[in-house]
Order: C-alpha cells, then sequence, then structure tokens
C-alpha cells in the first residue's frame, strides 16, 4: 500500500510532522508484530493510536523510544532522520514515555524519582535545589501537582502517573508517548490526566496516546491511527470518525457496540451472602463484610478499580479462599471458608467460576485443550468408564461440541491451551463453565486481552445465561462492560460495597465516585 493511504494530507512547505515513521517493521520470531508501518504526527497535537491486544501498538513505540530495534525502516523526528539505538537516544531526540507499568523506585521521594539518571552528580546539593525549582516551575504551568518531598509509595496511582509526567518533561520532553494510561485510572483520574495533556498540547507539546478505548480517543484526540494484527489501517481526523467506524477499522469488520437485551426477569434469590471477610495472608483485612443478593435470571455487576476486593469476593465464593461469614445457594449452605476446597462437589452442586486471571487459575497451559474441559469436571460419571478410565472419546466430542458453540479457533481439541490466542483460551474456560448450565455463575474480567470481536461474542452468550433464569455475579474493572452488561450494579472500594445502583439510573460519574470511595456522604 502507498505511504499516503496511512496518513492525513498536508500542504507542502508545512512544519515537519514532530514524528515520521516510514516502513517499519519488526518480527518476533515467527510473530510479525510490526508490518510496514507509516505514520506521522503532526507537532502540537495529540494522536491516538488504537487497536486490539496484540495489534502492535506497544511495539512500534517501543522502537521509537529504543527499546527494540526495527527490522526495517526510517524513523524522522522533526522532519530529521534520527537513530533510535537506545532510551538515551530517544531522550537525546526530545521524546519521552510513560509505561503501562511505572518505573519509579517506591521508597524514594518524587524528586528523587524525577532527578534519578538525569543528572549526573544528582547527590550534590545545588543541583537538588535547583531541581527542585524546576520541578515546581513544571508542576505550575502543566497542572501536575505533587508533593516534591512525598514518598513514591505513598502517593496513589494517578499521582505516581503525574510523577511520570513530570520525568519526562524535566529531562526536556517534546513528544509525550503514554501506553495504556488509563487502564490503572478512576474515571475522575482519567479526566484529570485528558486536561493535563490538553494542557500539554497548548504548550506545543506532541502527544501520543496508546489505547483501546474508544471513547477516550474520541475525547481527547486530534488524530487517530488504527492498527490492527501488526498493520497501519488508516489514520483519519478524530473529528471526522465515530465510535463504530473505529470499531470496525479495528476488528475488521461491523461490531454491535451495544448488548441487545432485554429486561431481566428476576426470580428467586440463587445467591445470598451476610456479612462475607477475607483476612489475607499479611493479617490485611481485604473484604470488611459484604452484603449481597444474586437472584435467578440476572446479572449483579461489581465495579470497582482493581484490587478494592473484588477478587477476594469471587475466589472465597469459589472456595478457593478462606472467608468468614454466611452464604447460601437456593437456601442450601455454601461454605466461604475455604475448608470444604472440594471443587468438584462445588461445581455439580450449581456453582461456575470463570477466574480472572485464566492463565494461573483457569487452564493448565500445556494439557491439551480437551483435558482442560475436563478439568474441575473429571470425577463426572459422564467422563468414566468403569472405577478409574477417564472415557476420552466423550470428552473429546464435548471439547468438539464446547469449541463450535463458543467459536473457539481453531476448532482443534487436540492442541495444548497455550497455543490459543488468550481470547480463545477464554472462550474455552467461559465454553466449560457456561455450557453445564450453572445455576451460578461467578465470572472475573470476562473480556480481560479479548478482542472486540469477541468481546461481543462473550457478552451475549452471558446474557443468554441470564435469560435462561441462572444467576451471575460478574465483576469487571471495565465500566463499559458493567453497565452495558449488569441489571444491577454494586460498587466495591477498600473491601466494602459502597452503594448500588440500577444502570439505566446512574452514569460513569457516579460510578467513578463512588469506586474512588466518595459517598453523598463524604469519602470514605
Ligand atoms: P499491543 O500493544 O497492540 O497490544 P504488542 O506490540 O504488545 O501489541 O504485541 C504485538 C505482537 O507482538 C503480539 O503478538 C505479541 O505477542 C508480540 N510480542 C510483543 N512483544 C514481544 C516480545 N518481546 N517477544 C515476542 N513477542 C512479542
Ligand atoms: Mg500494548
Amino acid at each position: 500500500m502507498s505511504d499516503a493511504a496511512h496518513t492525513l494530507e498536508r500542504p507542502a512547505g508545512a512544519v515537519p510532522p514532530a514524528i515520521e515513521l516510514r516502513g517499519i517493521s519488526k518480527a518476533f520470531g515467527p510473530v510479525q508484530a510490526n508490518k510496514d508501518i507509516h505514520i506521522r504526527v503532526e507537532k502540537g497535537t495529540i494522536h491516538g493510536i488504537i487497536g486490539e491486544n496484540g495489534a502492535g501498538k506497544s511495539t512500534l513505540m517501543s522502537i521509537l523510544y529504543g527499546f527494540y530495534k526495527a527490522d526495517s525502516g526510517e524513523i524522522l523526528i522533526n522532519g530529521q532522520p534520527t537513530e533510535i539505538p537506545d532510551s538515551q537516544a530517544a531522550i537525546r531526540a526530545g521524546i519521552g514515555m510513560v509505561f503501562q507499568h511505572f518505573k519509579l523506585v517506591q521508597n524514594f521521594t518524587v524528586l528523587e524519582n524525577v532527578i534519578l539518571g538525569a543528572e549526573a552528580g544528582w547527590l550534590l546539593k545545588p543541583s537538588v535545589s535547583r531541581a527542585r525549582g524546576l520541578l515546581k516551575q513544571l508542576a505550575t504551568d502543566f497542572g501536575l501537582n505533587v508533593d516534591p518531598d512525598a514518598l513514591i509509595e505513598k502517593l496513589s496511582v494517578g499521582h505516581q502517573q503525574r510523577v511520570e509526567i513530570l520525568k519526562a518533561l524535566y529531562r526536556e520532553a517534546d513528544i509525550l508517548i503514554l501506553d495504556e494510561p488509563t487502564g490503572v485510572l478512576t474515571p475522575a483520574e482519567a479526566d484529570h490526566l485528558f486536561r493535563i495533556l490538553r494542557g500539554l498540547k497548548e504548550q506545543g507539546k506532541t502527544i501520543v496516546l496508546i489505547t483501546h478505548k474508544l471513547r477516550e480517543i474520541m475525547e481527547v484526540t486530534d488524530n487517530v491511527s488504527v492498527m490492527r494484527r501488526g498493520e497501519m489501517v488508516d489514520t483519519v481526523r478524530t473529528s471526522e470518525t465515530s465510535p463504530p467506524h473505529l470499531a470496525e477499522l479495528m476488528v475488521g469488520r461491523k461490531v454491535l457496540l451495544r448488548v441487545e437485551k432485554h429486561p431481566a426477569k428476576p426470580g428467586p434469590v440463587v445467591l445470598d451472602v451476610k456479612g462475607l471477610r477475607v483476612v489475607d495472608d499479611m493479617g490485611v483485612e481485604r473484604l470488611r463484610g459484604i452484603d449481597l443478593q444474586v437472584r435467578a435470571g440476572e446479572i449483579l455487576g461489581i465495579a470497582g478499580v482493581a484490587g478494592n476486593g473484588q477478587s477476594e469476593l469471587l475466589e472465597a465464593l469459589a472456595g478457593l479462599t478462606p472467608g468468614e461469614g454466611a452464604a447460601t445457594l437456593s437456601g442450601q449452605p455454601l461454605d466461604v471458608t475455604g475448608k470444604s476446597s472440594d471443587g468438584y462437589t462445588r461445581r455439580m452442586s450449581g456453582v461456575s467460576h470463570v477466574p480472572e486471571d485464566r492463565q494461573r487459575r483457569g487452564l493448565i497451559m500445556n494439557f491439551h485443550a480437551w483435558e482442560n474441559v475436563a478439568l474441575g469436571y473429571h470425577h463426572d460419571p459422564a467422563y468414566n468408564r468403569g472405577a478409574f478410565w477417564m472415557d476420552n472419546p466423550a470428552i473429546l466430542r464435548m471439547t468438539e461440541d464446547y469449541m463450535k458453540a463458543f467459536d473457539v479457533r481453531p476448532p482443534n481439541p487436540a492442541l495444548t491451551a497455550e497455543s490459543f490466542s488468550g481470547g480463545n483460551q477464554q472462550k474455552l474456560v467461559l465454553a466449560r463453565e457456561i455450557e453445564r448450565g450453572p445455576e451460578l455463575l461467578l465470572v472475573g474480567q470476562p473480556t480481560r486481552g479479548v478482542d472486540i470481536g469477541a468481546i461481543e461474542f462473550i457478552h451475549q452468550r452471558l446474557i443468554e445465561l441470564r435469560d435462561a433464569g441462572k444467576a451471575v455475579l460478574l465483576v469487571s474493572v471495565e465500566l463499559d462492560e458493567i453497565l452495558s452488561l449488569s441489571d444491577r450494579i454494586a460498587v466495591m472500594f477498600d473491601g466494602r460495597i459502597m452503594g448500588e445502583r440500577l444502570p439505566e439510573q446512574t452514569d460513569e460519574a457516579e460510578l467513578g465516585l463512588l469506586m474512588a470511595g466518595v459517598t453523598e456522604k463524604g469519602a470514605a
């Protein structure tokens, strides 16, 4: 394809683009992570890069930051061909990067982290006081308020991110790359970040924002480039596109963005939890008394920033983590102490569990797909012939059926779990847990790491389960997912349920406040 197909038209003689990549390719073994990428990022703009997981976004930016060496291609910064063999070279070229996982030293102060590595003699007093002045200036110029003397470990994630941005600005970055910066933020923190980014743009900085969230692209970017399977599909002006159009470019076909569903018809209470507490190995109280009910034919969504007790809630109810308190399943006692840790009995009593971390909890990666399908159900008479022998042909047939129903690709039961993509692994776990028609499905992050097309599919299966009169307890950190699937929403913060809302009577702003621990009565 021609260069022009990928880039916006620009008048001759205009300011050269801040970044221009020409024909960048990069392979990791058999995986072609970037294929002949062309992109131009205009100076003083916020440029989004969007694409499904694995599309090659992080690889492309890592090449620009000198982390990886491209197999071929050319980088131009402000119109100048530039070699970027390492991150020092990137910094010299005026490029700063804010990583998905921060690279801050936890027991150092903000000031120490900002200076670290940037100043040869940073222990010398004069350079420290000069740095303090400069940091203050940057903080006021760009609305990046953080206490220079605060220890990193005492700061919220949102503030730590600001320190990363300050670090880049301190190194005189003109171009700032942020890789999925909002994944760890509450909606309010994300809004604040976007205000900062707009401020930086007004000061002439160029921002590259990598995200897979369409809403963020629409809200804050000027232009957006879409990647799919290692290729650059298109670059468009944000004002001239729409979420459905971008989704189509990302996936390569039309997708439903809203889940279509009828109103729920809730039946009797299936899961009833009272005063559930979990204390972890370190003696920290992770669940501080949870009361909740899930009825037949409804989805109760649990919203919250990761790490506020959602994982412990699912694991205690699945019998995997010891808890205290009372729970019943259709009126029968449900053990939450983790003592009767017989997963088989629990499954047979009608509780299915799709764990948040499918690679650690949901699958045995070097087992075959069919073995994974039998996992947890291997005592089932349906799978057994005589007393000791598993009926492998029966399991194989079952696995083939599951693979067909859940569109697992490739539909080959003999492949090991690790040879499927993340989305297909997830479909395999979902098939195993859903196809038996559980009374209660406990499901954590059902679409994490899953492509947009598969998200739509998984959402439909969850709605079908609900419509079949089953109870679903859904945990997700994606607010969009919670809002579109749930019949009721409970928000968790710091091991407690902060409040319950109906999706049609709330919005992201209100849920975001609850997620940050703020209620009508004030901060928790
Ligand atoms: P994105 O950031 O869009 O999710 P990545 O750039 O991280 O995508 O990955 C693109 C592809 O390259 C994926 O298939 C990924 O598995 C592969 N990949 C990325 N980094 C490496 C690496 N260091 N080694 C091997 N494969 C990699
Ligand atoms: Mg990435």
